[in-house]
């Protein structure tokens, strides 16, 4: 177990019940929301799951990346 860079945690394959968390349990960044174990609490939160599934980790990160004031969105 760690924590992503974008500050969310990584988990083990097991999630909620201690079953093997697959990766149709879990959206395109690896990773899902429910009730986990965090700082001693438990609390409901984002966080990634390692599994033994393609791309066995994450998969892109969630956090919002830091956006430049005036590059978002519009066209030329
Ligand atoms: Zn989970």
């Amino acid at each position: 177990m760690g924590y992503a860079i974008d500050g969310f945690g990584i988990f083990g394959p097991r999630g909620e019940d201690g079953k093997i968390v697959r990766n149709r349990d879990l959206d395109v960044c690896h990773g899902h929301t429910h009730a986990i174990m965090w700082d001693g609490k438990k609390v409901v939160m984002y966080h990634y799951h390692l599994n033994g599934e393609y791309p066995y980790s994450i998969g892109c990160f969630r956090g919002k990346p830091v956006t430049v004031p005036g590059a978002g969105h519009g066209g030329h």
